[in-house]
């Protein structure tokens, strides 16, 4: 592992909208996601994510995920 070959790797804290906050490394600062593993409709089975612009309808219709 050097690290001469990563000069602006440090800790950084990645934010999901969901609230699942997750510490990792990278070059970049602070992150901000919309979908973390923690709220994947894929991992969670739940659709809780956002739903703005029928995005997360045609996300399901497309991977033919129930509707509840
Ligand atoms: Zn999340």
């Amino acid at each position: 592992m050097k690290e001469s070959i990563h000069p602006n790797y440090q800790q950084t804290t990645i934010r999901c909208a969901c609230g699942n906050v997750i510490e990792t490394g990278s070059t970049k600062k602070d992150i901000r996601v919309e979908i973390c593993s923690k709220c994947h409709p894929f991992f969670t089975g739940r659709q809780k994510l956002v739903d703005t612009g029928g995005r997360a309808d045609r996300f399901k219709k497309r991977y033919g995920l129930n509707q509840k």
